[in-house]
């Protein structure tokens, strides 16, 4: 009898065919970006915009990143991934002719890669990209395998110009501490430290210690998964800068973003 072997079979035939489909559409360049805005809580002006990857495939339909990143990290396609996204990303940056930072998501397999300072340098210059106009999103997961590797990529990195900016925190369970001795110019927090911000007298508690110790060592926070104007209001009262989520911007296609930027130009003008 056999319950289980079917089943397994047909999991880590779905896995395979991913692998090919992303592998493929990698080498095609068929995957695309969305951006979503990063806002100052008290003008409400932007003050960056992350660069999420997306990828629809003819056979698949569309899988979300949180699907094939792992994928693409578990099988080394994050280096080309992650090369394209970098490119695409300072392209389309430079095309609109952004004054704040874009922001690239960075995994680790890529950041301990020897070439990977290189990288970043020649595809700012590619695009005639200023290095403080590139934020480079990094999770805690980096310190895990080689802390030390680690943190010389960061400073080789913070020596090119570009900014530092560690993301999900609060999410996971790395020692605090060790992650903020990290040469990092901004803390994103994780969008599970909202859950039940404004009902639960702890949850803001957590939230306001978060904010205060990033406060006390300069570090700039933006504030993930903001879905509410109550959620908002509370970060406000706290003196959060700035946030990032579904209430101020949904990410959106580039044709979409583009056109928001045009509409806060023209505000900005009057
Ligand atoms: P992340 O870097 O933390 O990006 C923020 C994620 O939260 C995005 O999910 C965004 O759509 C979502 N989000 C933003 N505001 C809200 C909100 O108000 N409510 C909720 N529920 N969600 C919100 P997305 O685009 O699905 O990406 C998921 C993760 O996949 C990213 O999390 C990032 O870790 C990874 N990722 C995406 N693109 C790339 C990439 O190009 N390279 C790498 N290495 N990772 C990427
Ligand atoms: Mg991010
Ligand atoms: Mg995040
Ligand atoms: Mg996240």
């Amino acid at each position: 009898m056999r319950f289980f072997a079917p089943n397994m079979d047909a999991a880590a035939r779905a896995r395979l065919r991913l692998e090919t489909r992303l592998g493929t559409a990698i080498a095609a360049q068929a995957l695309s970006l969305h951006f979503q805005p990063q806002v100052d809580v008290v003008g409400g002006r932007l003050v960056g915009v992350e660069a999420l990857a997306r990828w629809t495939d003819a056979e698949l339909g569309a899988v979300g990143p949180a699907e094939f990143i792992p994928v693409a990290e578990a099988t080394g396609m994050i280096v080309p991934l992650g090369a394209w996204v970098l490119d695409e990303a300072c392209r389309q940056a430079a095309e609109w002719r952004l004054d704040v930072p874009v922001a690239v998501n960075v995994s680790p397999a890529q950041l301990i890669r020897e070439d990977f300072v290189d990288v970043v340098a020649a595809t700012l210059a590619r695009h005639a990209v200023r290095p403080e106009r590139l934020k480079l999103e990094l999770t805690e997961r980096l310190t895990v395998q080689d802390p030390g590797r680690a943190a010389q990529q960061l400073t080789r990195l913070r020596a090119l110009g570009v900014i530092l900016s560690l993301d999900d925190f609060g999410a996971g369970t790395s020692a605090v501490a060790s992650l903020l001795t990290l040469p990092l110019q901004e803390v994103k927090l994780d969008r599970s430290l909202l859950a039940g911000v404004t009902e639960d007298p702890s949850s803001w508690q957590v939230l306001r210690a978060l904010l205060a110790l990033a406060r006390s060592l300069n570090l700039p926070v933006v504030v993930e998964g903001v879905e509410t104007p109550g959620q908002l209001a509370a970060l406000r009262a706290l003196g959060c800068a700035a946030v990032q989520g579904f209430l101020t911007g949904r990410p959106a296609a580039p044709e979409v973003m583009g056109r928001r930027l045009d509409l806060g130009r023209l505000s900005s003008v009057e």
